[in-house]
């Protein structure tokens, strides 16, 4: 799970499932107390290697901002969890399909037994909720003010002073796609500079003549 200071304070919230990362967007964070229905929005899956990004995600970008990994950790299926890794995962996208997902979590600051039910709060297709199970690991403490990065061991705050990761996004390559396209334009202008030297030239052999 990420902390991430953007236009709104978020936690995204993680789960590794066919080497992406499902990703849900907690706009109060998480909470060990059961009796918490945390909103989770559904975003859109992120490359695996994102899960360890720490920094600043620059001006202009999508998401921009200061991001700390704020928990890691392994976690299973609740049910009918397997030592293939490969039958928990299918175990989970069936999970994930039918709009409830029950995992064992084994972070740093979020452990045991959570549950992710699909809502339809608001309407909207995405909205899911993230809710505590009540086990040993359950507690009416606040975990998010536990606000350091577990991996730098700073705070947000800290991380957006003294960091020099900066992010560069999947859209800035989409951005350099376009960057091709503006260089066909730029072939195209210089073309035209082609015509006006061929214009130029008939001017100054016009001028010659005179
Ligand atoms: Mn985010």
């Amino acid at each position: 799970m990420q902390k991430h200071d953007a236009s709104h304070l978020h936690y995204d919230f993680r789960l590794e499932m066919e080497g992406l990362l499902k990703s849900w967007a907690v706009p109060k964070g998480p909470s060990l107390n059961p009796a918490d229905k945390r909103l989770a929005m559904m975003v859109e899956d992120h490359p695996f290697d994102y899960r360890t990004f720490e920094g600043i995600i620059p001006e202009g970008n999508y998401g921009a901002g200061t991001v700390i990994v704020w928990d890691e950790g392994t976690y299973e299926p609740l049910e009918n969890a397997s030592v293939n890794k490969k039958e928990n995962e299918k175990n989970l996208l069936k999970q994930l399909h039918a709009g409830s997902v029950k995992i064992v979590m084994h972070g740093k600051k979020l452990k045991g037994e959570f549950a992710l039910v699909k809502t339809h709060y608001g309407g909207a297709e995405n909205s899911w909720l993230l809710i505590k199970h009540k086990d040993e690991y359950a507690t009416e403490e606040d975990v998010t003010e536990k606000d350091k990065s577990v991996v730098s061991k700073k705070t947000i705050a800290q991380v957006e002073k003294t960091s020099d990761k900066i992010w560069k996004s999947n859209r800035e390559q989409k951005s350099k796609a376009k960057s091709e396209n503006s260089k066909t334009v730029t072939a195209k202008s210089s073309n035209t500079k082609t015509a006006t030297k061929k214009k130029t030239n008939q001017h100054s052999k016009t001028l010659a003549k005179k």
